[in-house]
């Protein structure tokens, strides 16, 4: 495989870049702001994100099955990253896409090139995402359902997108924190907060020790805390993901040490 060689000053430029697509999230409509307009932007969402909205995928025993973050996929098809997620006061999360008729986030457990069947057999994507009807001519489904299963056994029907606030989640005794510190200004964060969001809700309870930036990450349900790094013992299973960020691993694909 080729790969790219960037100079420092280039490299830079890419990171600048990338630092702005985490905090405009689309808000620019796709006309770069100017380094003013950029700078006065910032300041306005500085006060919204501190309290920005936790999102999660929740079944009804209330195990949060998956951390919604920016590239998380809605009922609408478009991402958490493409809706308005900056109303803490009322969670209304609607999509920004132009005509889309979504009022409201609603993840969908689908990646890549997978799709989330009805029981019409029609896709998620023909069904309408403000009242669920299927809108493929001729089908009568009033009611978009699947008995797709989540990873923690339980069908798609059995689970909500749940969004609180950060007062609720400090509340609920769970972190509030970003990612590996920073990024407090990004747009459409969701329930991301620390390296165990990575994984399944159900993944979390198993524990798992994960290494990243020389400290050592405890995947359980109970603990979600960053000790300092021991020496490895022998035979130990470790995962090593080091030059990416925690969000850059969140939006890749895989899953970790899978
Ligand atoms: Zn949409
Ligand atoms: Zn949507
Ligand atoms: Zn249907
Ligand atoms: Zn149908
Ligand atoms: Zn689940």
């Amino acid at each position: 495989m080729e790969r790219i060689h960037l100079d420092n000053s280039a490299a830079r430029a890419v990171q600048a870049y990338i630092e702005y697509e985490n905090i405009v999230g689309g808000a620019d409509g796709g006309k770069l702001l100017s380094p003013e307009e950029y700078e006065e932007f910032k300041k306005q969402v500085a006060a919204q994100r501190a309290n920005r909205l936790f999102v999660y995928w929740s079944n009804s025993s209330g195990l949060e099955c998956k951390t919604i973050g920016p590239h998380s996929k809605c009922f609408c098809n478009h991402r958490y990253k493409d809706h308005f997620t900056d109303d803490v006061s009322t969670k209304k999360v609607p999509c920004r896409v132009p005509k889309c008729k979504c009022k409201q986030f609603d993840y969908v457990p689908v990646y890549g090139s997978n799709d989330l069947k009805c029981l019409c057999k029609h896709s998620y994507t023909t069904h309408n995402p403000a009242n669920r009807r299927c809108e493929k001519p001729g089908c009568k489904c009033s009611q978009f359902s699947s008995t797709h299963s989540c990873t923690c056994s339980r069908h798609y029907n059995d689970h909500e997108t749940k969004f609180y606030s950060k007062q609720e989640r400090q509340a609920m005794g769970k972190p509030t924190d970003n990612l590996g510190g920073g990024g407090e200004l990004y747009a459409a964060m969701g329930g991301l907060t620390d390296f165990s969001d990575l994984v399944d809700g159900i993944e979390r309870e198993a524990v798992e020790p994960v290494e990243y930036a020389g400290k050592r990450y405890e995947l359980t349900g109970a603990s979600r805390r960053a000790v300092e790094a021991p020496k490895p013992q022998k035979g130990e299973r470790q995962v090593r993901r080091e030059g990416f960020t925690p969000l850059e691993l969140y939006n890749m694909p895989h899953r970790l040490g899978k």
